[in-house]
């Protein structure tokens, strides 16, 4: 890559918040650790510096390009209507249009969504499709919504961004709270209202319905890169796949498919997690029945009644035992996978954890301070935007199979994947022994080279 001397900043920021690199006065953005835009700014700007990237690119990428924010009225049950609060952040389209999944939680803020978007654009680039960063939210808890409600709340929330999405400008897709149901009713509703200045309305999101243009595949896709990338990461961490204990926190979509694809891969599942319980077998959960019993009751509490009892249809003769989110914490394993929100791998918790790796299948799970401390444990962290990026990998599938009307059988759909998961991977590895570092700043460092030479080959204009 080629730069100049003035373009190089020359002091750095750490993401402990004790040398702040000028950029974050020079663009505006607050010098607090504990705000999760600023760590993740904080950590791109210390692979800028081991790449020299160009100053016009780093100030480029340490803002999104478009913030929007909108309030739209649903009219609920019983006849009242309540206010809701939606965002859609647009960070970076250099590389293709924005692409980024959609959350519905009551919890949704502006900082959260803008690392979100942030992270799509570094996950894009790193697994090299198409595409630019992402991230929108409604603030709201779709489990006290009704069926009614949730549509309502998804179909006024995609008429208010209407004109802000789009197969060729920007792509959402379902994330934390939101599923293929809720994007058929956004490709459905943005189809109506984009009449025929559209010719293909539902290339506006992946994850739909297979029966409405989802793609074979996509559904565990996130699980099934963040295998893909164990699988090529494990011999060099010598860990063999036969018997490895694993760790899950967070049992929904990406939590329960790695799960199961590593348990029929011959691992054992040993711990699971979620935000109603948690459940251990040393010996290895039967990780199907628990998926079955999530899909049924809504998390893996009760799931103790099934296991020893004989009460799941797919009962293996294997129990478990409840157990405190502390022993969840020092359950003993090859590799724990965070799988929920962010943050929750904390500084307390990077010390209780009794695992030599971490795989990020969650977005930013682990916070600065904590990534800290599994580095002085010797404890390898494989990161969210490697390790996750299965999801939007297939999502550019699905959409490359609209636009071109065409359908892949899941075996295509699983070995491009499986190409894409692995050569991310290996350049990944390349990076760290080049520049002897971690594997998250090693990923930065593979993204920034690519949307750098974009940059450089494209210019900036007017
Ligand atoms: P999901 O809603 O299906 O599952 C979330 C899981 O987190 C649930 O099991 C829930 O019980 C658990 N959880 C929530 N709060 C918790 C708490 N306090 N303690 C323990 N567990 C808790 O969501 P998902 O689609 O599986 O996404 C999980 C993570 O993966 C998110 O960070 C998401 O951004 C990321 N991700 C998802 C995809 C995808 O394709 N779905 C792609 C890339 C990244």
């Amino acid at each position: 890559m080629s730069t100049t001397a003035t373009d190089v900043t020359t002091s750095h920021a750490d993401s402990g918040g004790t040398d702040w690199d000028p950029i974050f006065d020079e663009v505006g953005l607050p010098k607090d650790v504990n705000n999760i835009y600023t760590q993740t700014v904080a950590s791109m700007l210390n692979a800028a510096e081991i790449v020299n990237l160009r100053h016009r690119v780093r100030i480029i990428l340490a803002q999104p390009k478009n913030e929007i924010m909108v309030h739209f009225p649903v009219r609920m049950d019983d006849g009242h209507h309540k206010l809701f609060k939606g965002y859609r952040v647009q960070h970076n389209n250099a590389v293709g249009p924005y692409k980024g999944g959609l959350r519905f939680h009551e919890h949704v803020h502006l900082d959260d969504v803008k690392s979100l978007a942030f992270l799509m654009t570094m996950k894009c680039a790193l697994v090299r499709v198409p595409f630019g960063g992402g991230k929108g939210g409604v603030k709201c808890n779709p489990r006290e919504l009704s069926p009614g409600e949730l549509e309502r709340v998804t179909r006024r929330f995609t008429a208010a961004i209407a004109n802000d999405i789009g197969p060729d400008y920007d792509i959402p897709a379902p994330d934390v709270g939101t599923n293929s149901q809720v994007m058929a009713w956004i490709a459905d509703t943005y189809a109506a209202m984009a009449g025929r200045s559209s010719t293909n309305p539902f290339a506006v999101v992946t994850g739909k319905p297979i029966s409405i243009g989802g793609s074979l595949g996509r559904e565990k896709a996130t699980g099934q890169g963040v295998v893909d990338v164990l699988l090529e990461m494990l011999p060099d961490l010598n860990i063999p796949i036969e018997d490895m204990r694993v760790s899950i926190q967070g049992f929904g979509n990406v939590g329960s498919w790695a799960g199961k694809i590593l348990a029929d891969l011959g691992a054992n599942i040993t711990a699971v997690q979620d935000h109603t319980g948690c459940v251990r077998n040393p010996e290895g959960l039967d990780v199907h029945a628990l998926s079955e019993h999530v899909a049924q009751t809504g998390g893996v509490k009760g799931f103790e009644n099934k296991a020893n009892t004989g009460g799941s249809s797919r009962h293996s003769g294997k129990g478990c035992e409840v157990i405190s989110v502390d022993e969840f914490w020092e359950t003993p394993v090859d590799v724990f996978i965070p799988a929920a929100l962010e943050g929750m791998l904390n500084e307390q918790r990077a010390h209780q954890l009794r695992a030599r790796v971490v795989a990020e299948a969650a977005n930013a799970p682990t916070t600065p301070e904590a990534d800290a401390v599994l580095a002085s444990r010797g404890i390898e962290v494989i990161p969210d935007m490697l390790c996750n990026a299965g999801g939007v990998t297939v999502s550019y599938f699905e959409w490359v199979q609209n636009r071109s009307n065409v359908i892949w059988d899941v075996e295509q759909v699983d070995r491009e994947l499986n190409r894409i998961m692995c050569a991310a991977t290996r350049r990944v590895i390349m990076a760290k022994q080049k520049y002897s570092t971690t594997l998250r700043t090693a990923a930065y460092i593979s993204v920034l080279e690519h949307i750098g030479d974009i940059y450089n080959h494209r210019g900036i204009w007017p």
